[in-house]
């Protein structure tokens, strides 16, 4: 299935927007001449603020379809932060070049690209079919103003909100700043991503009724379906599947699924400590340790972060990887009573367990909708 070129332009228009002005507005703050953030009592935490600043255009550009991959994107943006950093120590800016800063600035695109990679395309055809879908109907609510307004708006407030909270307690002390900083990006995102998922699941309720072609976005009311539950598109002649817009494809994320998420991300981070634990003890890493022991103090939170990020990126990617494998053979054991499927009848690629009554699907192999 080809994505309509129509369709992927009014996708990636208003992230192609905001990339540009954010990416000027990120290159005018990083050459504003005599640029410095914070006081000497309180340092304002400039690794810190390069490694978001880097990861968030890393993760534009990705999402404006200019460079294909994930990781071309990465590697586009890694080398900017490179050439971005050199292009400071131009005398009239009276600015140094820092390789600390740079090195920060390049742990935020590391980061974001692995996540992108965890979160990206994985498992077989019904698994995909289900991510196509969740990457429509994302899309699709970002193609809307509201949708930007909503996130965007919870994302200032909540960031605002847990950053004043946290100043209170925190002011006076050496790293308030840093603080505060983190408090209020975790604020920002917690609250843009509990919008981002109010609105998602509203905007699934109401595309689910109007079977849109994952292509082109058309109505596919009405197409007739062959018994493996193939049809085309009335528009674009792509191919779509009966059951591609049923909840055997989607569904959302459920309490014991999240909790498994929390352990498996807390057992990781302690992991992180003890494998850095054994690190620091480890004769032949000395001279690393006194390296990080040379970096500014962000510099190593920063890396402590990054550090820890991969490793629930890993741990994510591996959850997905499982949860992929229950979706793909969804017509072979059920996903609600893991009765066995393999006699149940199907009707135009779809079926209903005789035991517990969920609903499955069975893309055919000619289906791969990449
Ligand atoms: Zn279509
Ligand atoms: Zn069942």
């Amino acid at each position: 299935m080809r994505r309509d070129a129509d369709r992927l332009r009014r996708e990636a228009r208003p992230w192609r927007l905001l990339f540009v002005v954010y990416w000027l507005a990120l290159t005018l703050g990083t050459h504003w001449p005599g640029l410095g953030l914070g006081t000497k009592l309180q340092p304002a935490p400039d690794k810190l603020i390069h490694m978001l600043a880097f990861g968030v255009l890393t993760l534009l550009l990705s999402r404006t379809r200019w460079m294909g991959l994930p990781w071309l994107a990465g590697l586009a943006v890694l080398l900017w932060t490179g050439l971005d950093e050199l292009t400071q120590g131009m005398g009239v800016l009276r600015r140094n070049i820092t390789y600390q800063d740079m090195l920060a600035g390049m742990l935020g695109v590391c980061l974001v690209t692995v996540w992108l990679w965890a979160l990206g395309p994985i498992g077989g055809r019904a698994n995909r079919v289900r991510l196509r879908w969740r990457a429509f109907i994302f899309a699709d609510l970002f193609c809307r103003r509201d949708g930007w307004l909503a996130v965007g708006a919870a994302a200032g407030g909540g960031g605002a909100l847990v950053g004043a909270i946290t100043w209170l307690s925190a002011s006076g002390t050496r790293h308030a700043l840093t603080i505060v900083f983190l408090a209020a990006t975790v604020g920002a995102m917690s609250a843009a991503g509990a919008i981002a998922g109010v609105l998602y699941n509203r905007h699934a309720r109401r595309l689910s009724l109007q079977h849109p072609c994952f292509a082109c976005g058309s109505s596919c009311r009405g197409v007739a379906f062959d018994d493996l539950g193939r049809g085309r598109c009335p528009v674009c002649g792509g191919t779509v599947h009966c059951g591609q817009w049923s909840h055997s494809i989607d569904e959302r994320l459920s309490t014991p699924k999240v909790r498994s998420v929390v352990i498996a991300v807390v057992a990781s981070w302690i992991t992180y400590w003890i494998v850095m634990e054994i690190v620091s003890r480890f004769g032949l890493t000395r001279g690393l340790v006194r390296w990080f022991d040379t970096l500014a103090g962000d510099l190593q939170l920063a890396l402590h972060l990054t550090g820890m990020g991969l490793i629930v990126a890993m741990t994510v990617r591996l959850y997905r990887f499982q949860l992929s494998q229950s979706y793909d053979g969804q017509h072979v054991r059920c996903r609600g009573c893991h009765h066995s499927l393999l006699k149940t009848p199907l009707t135009h690629g779809r079926g209903v367990c005789g035991e517990c009554g969920t609903e499955f699907v069975l893309v055919a192999p000619d289906q791969v909708t990449e």
